[in-house]
């Protein structure tokens, strides 16, 4: 079987395309490499089952190109990260749902299942910790340009609603800050990459604010298998899920960890969060998933601790990033 991953030189694309290469599959990978790297492929890049498309997923006959022979869809290409969001709020906005719809529609077409990538920037500044998949959002005015990237992942979430009553087989994961090697320090999951390159370079850590700021951190490993479970358990189709860990940390916390799985004894530094993206940005104080329905419905429960996948990552850094 054939699967297509937009976005797959990115982040999360490119530990899932390495998935499915190992578990037997053929893969598309369709990337513009905006945001995404083909290095990130650089251990498969060869593999003989691998098909590499660089261009723009809202290009219609790129993505006719993309889809030829595939029989599955993974769909994770989108402009993310709060500073490439900042920067061009009109790409993020085209990109993120115009592909979106364009791929929906490819899919119903020729009834595809697929998998949408979405992000717990949805629920906003949220109205209750835990957040469950069912519950209220809370996203703030439009003049705020931060919003613009939960809103176009919102759009996407209604899309595949509608798409999938219809009849198309479509799941949504909600991603809860994904860190692991290979994470873009300007991505989303940035804060982890930040403090690995800052450790590396034997840099101060910037925390934004105070610090106090709570999060909850799930190992790339862990988010590709909630992925693949979404994308292949038929009973996933017309659901959204939080694909997270329920266990959160202050960003304060998080950069003492990082100091010591490290062993960098580099200081901290506090940068207010206008300084970081100009006046008026808005934060939210915490931020943790309600994780039962991944449990209950796909079986799919994040393993890999904090401790163990900050580890990891380091190991990752230290010999793939040196210099
Ligand atoms: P990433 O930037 O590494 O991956 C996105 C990929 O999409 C990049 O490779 C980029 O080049 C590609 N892309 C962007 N615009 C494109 C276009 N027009 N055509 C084709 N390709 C295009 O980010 P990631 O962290 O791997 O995120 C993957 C998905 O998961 C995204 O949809 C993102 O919104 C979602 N997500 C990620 C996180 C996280 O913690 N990393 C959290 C929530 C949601």
């Amino acid at each position: 079987m054939r699967i297509l991953v937009t976005g797959g030189a990115g982040f999360i694309g490119s530990h899932l395309v390495e998935r499915l290469l190992q578990e037997g599959y053929a893969v598309t990978v369709l990337d513009d490499l905006s945001g995404g790297r083909l290095e990130n492929l650089g251990a498969v890049r060869d593999h003989p089952r691998l098909r590499i498309l660089i261009g723009d997923v809202t290009d219609p006959v790129t993505l006719r190109r993309a889809l030829e022979g595939v029989e599955r869809v993974f769909h994770l290409a989108a402009v993310v990260g709060v500073p490439r969001v900042l920067a061009d709020p009109l790409r993020t906005i085209r990109v993120n749902v115009r592909g979106t719809e364009m791929v929906l529609e490819a899919c119903a077409e020729r009834d595809l299942p697929v998998c949408l990538a979405s992000s717990s920037e949805v629920y906003g500044k949220g109205i209750r910790w835990p957040a469950a998949e069912e519950d209220d959002l809370r996203l703030g005015s439009p003049t705020v340009a931060r919003w613009a990237y939960a809103a176009s992942k919102l759009l996407d979430e209604h899309l595949a609603l509608a798409w999938a009553r219809q009849g198309l087989r479509v799941s949504v994961v909600r991603y809860f800050n994904v860190y692991g090697p290979r994470a873009d320090p300007d991505g989303y999951g940035y804060v982890i990459a930040r403090f690995m390159d800052q450790a590396l370079r034997g840099e101060p850590l910037t925390v934004y604010g105070d610090g106090r700021q709570a999060r909850s951190f799930i190992y790339v490993e862990d988010a590709v298998e909630g992925t693949l479970r979404a994308g292949f358990l038929p009973k996933a189709f017309g659901w959204i899920f939080n694909i997270g860990r329920a266990e959160e940390i202050s960003i304060r916390e998080l950069a003492e960890k990082v100091r010591a799985i490290t062993g960098r004894s580099v200081p901290v530094r506090f940068v207010p969060f206008s300084e970081a993206y100009g006046p008026g940005f808005e934060e939210t104080p915490r931020r943790v998933p309600e994780v039962s329905r991944a449990r209950a419905l796909l079986g799919f429960e994040a393993r890999v601790t904090l401790d163990e996948g900050l580890r990891r990552t380091w190991e990752w850094w230290r010999v793939c990033r040196r210099g």
